[in-house]
């Protein structure tokens, strides 16, 4: 973990950038930017001595009047999704990302988490590598992945011009402790409520899922890999895991009964080739079975048993 470093991080509330926050907030001056929607998010990040400052992206003014411009690194992990005006997903990320970097323009590393999503479907079992085909098809959230792809092109674009050493990790499916939780646990809240779960007609989709606490781990070999022009990455865990699977153990660990649907609609997760982010980073440590225990331990209190 750095030490003695200034650190600008957006995104802090959510489910990716909270756990490196407090890790990096023990031994760093570390302010997190966002517009805190969740009070408490808040007040524990400022327990634990980390400053927060009111920024929106989606705001008519950088933002930035009163926040330092002297930061050693960023990681940008804030994101709008979309409800459906891609005019608007495309701008806000887009230019918000570009005002960051601007103020940013001394750091020695940036980091944009983008995503898995902007990779172009090929066979549920193909490990993709950064130099595979993007596409920007999602049937479940159509304007995310249009949105991630304008950003990073933004990213490019400012790394370079600017001269400000960037990383680009795409992320896989995240999951931890704060936030929604992610994959696990949103599929198991639907599992809760009766839904079904979608999976492919024959077989089932793959993803390479990465528990929170190894992005924190991983995030400042990351940054150390920051280049101009930007470096890509996919980050994404060790293991690759069928969603039927994930979504079994699941079921076995809190005994709530799962639905899979068959059907052409999915969510869309992809495999990944994880070689150039264990190279850079290193191998994670923590195992997806234990790690999803552990995750639904924290959102479920008591429904977890304990193994056999
Ligand atoms: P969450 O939905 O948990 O959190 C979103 C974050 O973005 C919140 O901290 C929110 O802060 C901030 N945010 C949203 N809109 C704005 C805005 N207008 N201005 C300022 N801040 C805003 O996201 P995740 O933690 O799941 O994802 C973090 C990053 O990782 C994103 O870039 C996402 O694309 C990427 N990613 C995530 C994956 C996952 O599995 N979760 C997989 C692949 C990529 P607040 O509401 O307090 O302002």
């Amino acid at each position: 973990m750095p030490t003695g470093k200034k650190i600008l991080i957006t995104g802090a509330t959510g489910l990716v950038a909270r756990t490196a926050a407090e890790a990096l907030g023990e031994r760093n001056e570390v302010w997190c930017l966002g517009r805190f929607r969740d009070p408490e998010v808040e007040r524990h990040l400022r327990e634990r001595g980390i400053r927060t400052w009111r920024w929106d992206m989606a705001g008519d003014a950088d933002g930035f009047d009163g926040v330092p411009d002297d930061f050693t690194h960023v990681l940008h992990a804030a994101v709008e999704r979309g409800s459906g005006d891609f005019e608007e997903v495309v701008a806000v990320n887009s230019v918000a990302t570009g005002r960051l970097m601007a103020h940013c323009r001394g750091a020695e590393a940036f980091l944009f988490v983008s995503t898995s999503a902007l990779y172009a479907p090929r066979a549920p079992d193909h490990r993709h590598t950064e130099a595979d085909p993007l596409g920007t098809e999602s049937a479940w959230l159509p304007t995310y992945p249009v949105g991630k792809l304008a950003a990073e092109g933004a990213v490019r674009a400012l790394a370079v011009t600017l001269g400000l050493p960037t990383t680009i990790a795409r992320l896989n499916v995240a999951y931890g402790p704060h936030g929604h939780g992610g994959l696990p646990v949103i599929l198991h809240k639907m599992m809760l409520a009766g839904e079904p779960i979608a999976v492919p007609r024959t077989g089932q989709e793959y993803c390479s899922p990465l528990h929170t606490d190894d992005i924190a781990r991983q995030l400042p070999r990351l940054w150390a890999a920051a280049d101009t022009p930007a470096t890509v990455v996919n980050w994404g865990g060790d293991e690759v895991v069928g969603v039927r699977d994930l979504m079994s153990h699941v079921s076995r660990l809190t005994g709530v009964p799962v639905d899979f649907a068959p059907g052409d609609v999915t969510r869309g997760v992809v495999a990944f080739d994880v070689t150039r982010r264990r190279n850079l980073a290193g191998p994670c440590e923590t195992s997806w079975r234990e790690g999803v225990r552990q995750v639904l331990a924290a959102h479920f209190p008591g429904m977890v048993k304990p193994y056999p």
